[in-house]
């Protein structure tokens, strides 16, 4: 969610007058950020539920988000030495004053593990304009026997304190994993509890209405799947209609009718697969259900004369495909951007397309505007006002009318924005972080997970080709520029918090250098967050969006950074696709190989090759292992982990995938090419750069969450 003052103030049309009366008592408005920190999750799979529930209130849908109340988010990042360290983070430890406990609708959870009691917490989601409220409602697990506390001897006080662990232990932390699966118990009765309390809770709303009679219940209820995780939540419901006296085929008809699916990612390492004896360790009943769907889908398989395949079936062996079996038991699913709803129809789910052509949508990922322009970027609003009013707050298409408005006027009001921005953010870098940027130099962004897919290696490749050509009088004209990154990495993935570290340790040697002084900085903030990327993004200049093409299922922080008037330097892939295709390709910098040129490709992709014939790339690669750096220590000598065994994995792969699996070298010239260009244009000729800038804020329109919640209720949820 990010913090919630500042946006609810300013839904609240209040946050200027609060600014000001603060002002007026002495106090910085920024004083409420040691108060209240950022509330929870992991990286954009989360921001865009919370996109997606200012979106809805503020475009009157009726919806609830329904979730898990970790006590601790996503760890609290800091570098000691270059390298990451975690630790907790108790983002409610000065309290929690928009949530409110509803103890009487509080639900009993049965696992096989114990029951648990899951108390809802409801937090308020601010419609722009007041003109609603909706909700966010986040289940906490408890004890049953809390209330009995007081009766109890000396004995049974302990067993009642190890119940109240046992319960109170499901939702200590939220796995830090972002598309990479956890296969836990744990994560299983995270899940579990989610969608037993979500589904009890509807169903209870609905007989408030209906009292038994379900048949209306996919009428009045469409629940979204927000990828694979809440996916137990269908077997769930026909378990819990089963109680009621449903049978299984109707039961499974309501199911379908109720539920949709979204898949996020194309990776397989992040599809869920549960093994049936650990689901069987938590939630038995939900396997017996499972298996009755999996006995239908073979029959109806057998109807149609078509075969169960690896590709085509629910349960292999002794593991469940959650995202096969939200497939088949739901009557949509949706990619996020239409390259990647197309790879679901072309590779991911081929074999259930054959089948199902119509269950398969496109809803292209969005953000807030309320949020991502309206309140961290007032400078740039207030001049998007001057030229063409108000309005786009509830309706971003209104930013077209910018264009004609274009002119060198309005390119030289808008560097001063920009400016203002850059100023903004090198006061809160230099006192968070120790580094001195200017606000004259070109900001190039990378802001996100730290994932190799995501190949912050590639950026950091180029900071070194860029860093030794400036020393060897190859960039004279290069203007200076500020590299600036974000991300947390997973604790348990060791090869990203190596690219962490090989990046701080790039940064000290850049930022040292008297030789490099005002022409090159690099910084690496810590613990990247929404209230992080609400001042880095409007101080952007180039976004990057470096994925390989066909990996990054959409990104939406390419669409918050060209909200602000930052192009793109990126790939054909995901949204980035769209973005291009509503800025024009003149107003980014679009580089690598497409999806089908990096599939005809992979047979005999031969990363060494390039390395030997490329000095730049050798030259770079090399500081991971001739003592460029200190090698990361704790590790034996080129274990995973280590500078060398990143270059390892590049030149050599390792057991489980090939070498450069994600064709940074194939990419690499022509984005070293395409980032020189983007920094020369936008020093050299800040005029021309404006009106790229100026182009990719006025384009933007379609990538409102408040576009994408709409098409939801329209084409999936018929509300
Ligand atoms: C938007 C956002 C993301 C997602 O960024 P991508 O570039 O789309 O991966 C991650 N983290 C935070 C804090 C964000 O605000």
């Amino acid at each position: 969610m990010g913090r919630l003052i500042y946006n609810n103030l300013y839904c609240m049309g209040l946050l200027e007058d609060a600014k000001r009366l603060l002002a007026e008592k002495g106090a910085d408005p920024a004083i409420l950020e040691d108060i209240e920190d950022d509330a929870f999750g992991n990286g954009g799979l989360g921001r865009l539920a919370a996109c997606f529930l200012d979106s809805a209130v503020t475009c009157n849908v009726p919806l609830t988000g329904y979730g898990l109340r970790f006590k601790y988010g996503l760890f609290k990042q800091t570098f000691v030495g270059g390298r990451q360290t975690e630790e907790p983070d108790d983002w409610s430890r000065w309290g929690d004053p928009w949530s409110i406990r509803r103890a009487e609708e509080a639900v009993v959870v049965r696992m096989k593990t114990g029951d648990v009691l899951a108390v809802p917490y409801d937090m308020p989601v601010v419609g722009y304009g007041m003109k609603n409220i909706g909700t966010l409602r986040l289940w906490q697990t408890e004890s049953l026997h809390e209330v009995d506390f007081p009766l109890f001897n000396d004995q049974k006080y302990a067993q009642a304190a190890a119940d109240k662990n046992r319960a109170e232990d499901i939702v200590k932390f939220l796995y830090p994993n972002d598309t990479m699966r956890a296969g836990k118990q744990l994560r299983v009765k995270q899940q579990y509890v989610l969608v037993s309390a979500s589904m009890q809770d509807l169903l209870r709303k609905y007989e408030q209405r209906h009292g038994s009679d379900y048949s209306l219940f996919p009428e009045e209820v469409a629940a979204q799947l927000n990828d694979t995780h809440p996916v137990m939540a269908i077997p769930e419901l026909i378990r819990l209609l089963g109680l009621r006296g449903v049978d299984f085929e109707t039961a499974f008809g309501i199911a379908q009718r109720t539920f949709a699916y979204t898949n996020h990612t194309v990776m397989q390492e992040a599809l869920e697969k549960w093994d049936l004896g650990l689901l069987n360790s938590v939630c038995p009943d939900i396997v017996v259900i499972m298996k009755q769907i999996d006995r239908r889908f073979r029959d109806e398989m057998k109807a149609l004369g078509k075969e169960v395949l690896p590709d085509r079936c629910i349960i292999e062996g002794r593991r469940v495909h959650m995202a096969q079996l939200a497939v088949y038991a739901t009557h949509a699913t949706n990619g996020v951007a239409e390259l990647h709803s197309q790879i679901l129809k072309d590779d991911v789910f081929a074999k259930w397309y054959e089948i199902y052509p119509d269950r398969f949508q496109n809803k292209t990922n969005g953000i807030t505007q309320r949020r991502w322009l309206g309140l961290c970027n007032p400078e740039l609003c207030r001049l998007i006002e001057s030229r063409i009013g108000g309005g786009f707050e509830t309706d971003l298409e209104r930013l077209k009318r910018l264009i004609p408005e274009i002119d060198d006027s309005l390119c030289r009001d808008f560097i001063a924005v920009k400016r203002m921005k850059k100023e903004q953010l090198a006061a809160e870098i230099e006192k968070r972080e120790g580094v001195v940027l200017s606000p004259d130099m070109v900001f190039d962004v990378q802001v996100k997970r730290l994932h190799e897919y995501k190949r912050q290696f590639m950026n950091a490749l180029s900071l070194l080709a860029i860093y030794f050509g400036l020393k060897e009088g190859r960039l004279k004209d290069l203007p200076p520029v500020a590299f600036i990154f974000g991300a947390k990495a997973a604790p348990g993935y060791r090869r990203a918090k190596a690219v962490i570290y090989w990046i701080n340790k790039i940064a000290e040697m850049v930022n040292s250098d008297p030789e490099t002084a005002g022409r090159m900085k690099v910084v690496f903030v810590q613990n990247y967050n929404c209230s992080w990327a609400e001042k880095i993004i409007p101080a952007a200049d180039i976004s990057e969006q470096i994925s390989p093409a066909g990996t990054e299922a959409s990104g939406t922080g390419n669409m918050k950074l060209m909200l602000n008037g930052a192009v793109t330097l990126g790939t054909f892939d995901g949204a980035n696709v769209e973005i291009t295709e509503e800025a024009g390709r003149e107003n980014e910098y679009i580089f690598g190989a497409t999806v089908e040129e990096l599939n005809a490709l992979k047979a005999d992709y031969d990363p060494k090759a390039i390395y030997e014939a490329n000095p730049a790339i050798r030259r770079a690669l090399d500081t991971l292992d001739d003592g460029t750096f200190p090698e990361l220590e704790g590790f034996a000598p080129g274990a995973e982990g280590t500078l060398a065994e990143l270059k390892t994995s590049i030149l050599e792969g390792a057991s489980w995938h090939t070498p450069d699996h994600y064709f940074v070298l194939q990419d690499f010239p022509s984005y070293l090419k395409a980032k020189l260009q983007a920094i020369t244009d936008a020093g050299n000729h800040p005029e021309a750069f404006a009106r790229k800038c100026l182009m990719n804020v006025a384009s933007s329109g379609k990538f409102s969450s408040d576009r994408t919640i709409r098409q939801y209720a329209k084409e999936i949820w018929n509300v």
